[in-house]
């Protein structure tokens, strides 16, 4: 059996025989993937994954998890695929390596807190199973731990990494052991100098006070016995190098003012026998007042639990004694991974993680449904946020509700790139304002100065700040677009009589008649249908309505109107059809076909007309339907389509509406400029063999 294989199997006891099995053909699996490569180190690359399932192991993880382990940089590194991982190792496996392989290609880049924080989060949000962070935590760990062999500029940008990422979040987990190691690593990574400068004044301290820590050792050690304490172990405890220096930071202490530079930890085997061995030192040492904290009455937020106090030792060397029992010592190193440890077996573990509060609710669920899955998933939306978090371009992470979109995102970013966003690239692709973001992508917005939002785009976002912004700018558009729409019936109004423009003095008997602020009002009020334009113009005093002759005016519709115009969805008119226009209150001017069965319909309920007629240039695309029969053939939807395209006008969608094995119908919903457009492309279906009919639908 091959050599690196043996270090992970010895520590493999604690599974069944099957599950072993299944850990050496991961092995197996991975050793061959990596054959080819080496570590910075000039290691064989095997060496890491196998070290990486090791550490998994001494927390007792489950199979599935160091099997993922073994395999965390296959996806990553190598050819191997997931739906590979997937066929040889089952689902979960194949899901926690691709977790892990999409967490490996998030580079954090920005240094302020509130970027760090958001990225955090955004590592939490990818991760869909807990055992993803766990197995992270740990890959980074040993990366850390074997960080001297890579390239300084890299070294730096990792160990920051390690230091404002991950460490925090193994900290959260509650693996206390593992986030002190990658904090005093990432530490000697950023900081090396400040990092050198406190371990040799600790080891300063300690070459003085050898002698007083092992005598203080000794007097623990026989006091207990003398008590009759039952203890398994008591150690001098250095304290962590990243920490001193936080506390010198924060607390802007010299080195020389720190008291508890380093302290002890005694390890007992029941709860009780912790406050008896507290009983011990207070009565070997003087306390120092107000030091002594009692976490197993009270839990930490993340589930920690011991008892702390300060002593003054001998030759007044303060030191901090912890006190715990074995297992409160092993939920405080391994954290949630310490779930695994007690799973099944251990009933007082199990009591130990019911503690904390956190993990409590959890346990319950996992209790009335004895389902791990579950457990898994609870413990998601416990940690895990209901966000999406995205990066921008330069790297700055963002924060969305999830379920956010695109544009969304383009309206976090400002009110202006919203308002003019016309599509994006999703890490490099295209994609559409609407498409929904995931945790991890990056965004990049596209704008054009001349676009405007839609009243659709309401539809496609959920924040609260893009459906304001849209609706904000909705609101004041439309209200212009009819006060633009109202000031040109009016004129119409006008030039059929005698006044060609209305003064400031007819305006002001026009005001104070209606008894009405503004012009616009009355101008909004018209293109709304509200008020009547002839009316209007009636209350000014030397108005005369034109007699006789019907010389009406038709308002020209010049397509740029906006929402004041609608086209009427029954007959959809486009330019060059024959129009008119329905007022309808409250909405303006609809425009419909001059036969539409409807319009005539609601003349002769004599709803109120404008008349209307295409202006000699219109702009836009207009929506029209094209209804064809054809024989149902292979590929006759392809050819209609290029048809469409050679004529430059654009499908909307084309939809089969009924078919026989011989002859189909086909809807094909176009977008064209006008009326010579739709007679191109209908010309060019006609063309198309198979084809026999084409009717523009409805009219
Ligand atoms: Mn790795």
């Amino acid at each position: 059996m091959d050599e690196i294989y043996s270090t992970l199997e010895e520590k493999l006891g604690y599974l069944n025989s099957q599950q072993i099995q299944m850990i050496y053909q991961a092995f197996l699996f991975a050793e061959n993937a990596h054959r080819l490569q080496k570590r910075a180190s000039g290691d064989p690359y095997i060496i890491h994954p196998v070290a990486v399932a090791c550490i998994l192991a001494d927390m007792k993880l489950d199979y599935l998890s160091i099997v993922a382990g073994l395999l965390h940089d296959v996806i990553e590194d190598t050819p191997v695929t997931k739906n590979e991982i997937l066929d040889h190792f089952g689902e979960v496996v194949a899901n926690l390596v691709d977790g892990l392989s999409k967490l490996e290609n998030l580079v954090f880049k920005s240094i302020q807190d509130k970027q760090a924080q958001n990225f955090r989060k955004m590592v939490l949000a990818m991760a869909s199973d807990i055992r993803v962070i766990i197995i992270k935590l740990v890959d980074r760990l040993h990366n850390m731990r074997t960080i001297t062999a890579l390239a300084p500029q890299k070294r730096q940008r990792v160990s920051k990494e390690t230091l404002e990422i991950y460490a925090p979040i193994a900290k959260r987990l509650g693996m206390h052991d593992i986030a002190l190691e990658l904090e005093d690593l990432g530490f000697l990574g950023s900081y090396p100098v400040r990092y050198r400068v406190i371990k040799e004044a600790i080891a300063q301290v300690q070459g003085r006070h050898t002698q007083v820590l092992n005598e203080i050792k000794n007097t623990f050690q026989q006091k207990m016995i003398q008590s009759n304490v039952p203890f398994s172990t008591i150690f001098g405890r250095e304290k962590h190098i990243y920490s001193i220096y936080r506390k010198m930071k924060n607390k802007r202490l010299p080195f020389s003012d720190l008291t508890d530079v380093y302290g002890f930890r005694i390890l007992v085997d029941q709860v009780d026998h912790c406050y008896r061995a507290l009983g011990v030192v207070h009565s070997a040492y003087k306390p120092v007042p107000a030091r002594f904290k009692d976490y197993i009455a009270l839990p930490k937020p993340n589930g920690y639990q011991s008892i702390h106090t300060v002593l003054f030792g001998p030759h007044g060397v303060p030191m901090e004694v912890q006190i715990r029992t074995k297992e409160m010592d092993n939920m405080a190193n391994y954290g949630i991974a310490a779930h695994w440890l007690y799973k099944t077996t251990d009933e007082a573990g199990l009591g130990l993680i019911k503690q904390h509060a956190w993990l409590k609710g959890l346990l319950e669920i996992q209790k009335r449904t004895g389902s791990s899955e579950e457990f898994l998933e609870n413990v998601k939306i416990d940690l895990f946020p209901d966000e999406v978090y995205v990066f921008t371009p330069k790297g700055d992470v963002i924060e969305l509700p999830a379920g956010s979109s695109v544009l969304d995102l383009a309206y976090a970013i400002h009110t202006d790139v919203g308002h003019q966003a016309v599509v994006a690239k999703v890490d490099r692709q295209f994609a559409p304002l609407s498409a929904r973001l995931k945790s991890g992508q990056t965004i990049e917005v596209i704008t054009s100065q001349t676009n405007r939002p839609t009243n659709n785009w309401l539809d496609i976002v959920k924040s609260g700040k893009a459906k304001s912004a849209i609706r904000q700018y909705l609101k004041t558009q439309h209200r212009q677009s009819m006060i633009v729409l109202g000031g040109r019936i009016l004129t119409k109004a006008i030039s059929q009589g005698e006044l060609c423009q209305l003064s400031d003095r007819h305006w002001h008997d026009i005001l104070t008649k209606l008894g009405v602020k503004s012009k616009e009002q009355i101008l909004q009020e018209i293109a709304l249908g509200i008020r009547n334009a002839q009316e209007v113009i009636g209350l000014c005093q030397d108005y005369q309505q034109a007699s006789g002759g019907e010389l009406e005016q038709r308002l020209k519709i010049k397509g740029s109107e906006g929402m004041a115009i609608e086209y009427a969805e029954c007959c959809m008119p486009i330019p060059g059809d024959q129009i008119n226009g329905l007022l309808r209150i409250g909405r303006g001017i609809i425009v419909h076909q001059a036969g539409c069965p409807h319009l005539l319909k609601a003349m002769r309920a004599q709803l109120q007309t404008v008349a209307v007629e295409w202006a000699p240039y219109v702009v836009g695309e207009y929506r029209v339907y094209l209804r064809i029969e054809t024989l149902n053939q292979r590929g006759v939807l392809a050819m209609m389509a290029l048809a469409v395209s050679d004529a430059k006008a654009n499908i909307d969608d084309i939809v089969v509406e009924n078919h026989t094995d011989q002859q189909a119908v086909v809807l094909l919903k176009l977008k064209v400029a006008d009326k010579a457009q739709l007679a191109s492309v209908t010309r060019r279906i006609e063309r198309i063999a198979l084809v026999m009919s084409v009717k523009r639908s409805p009219l």
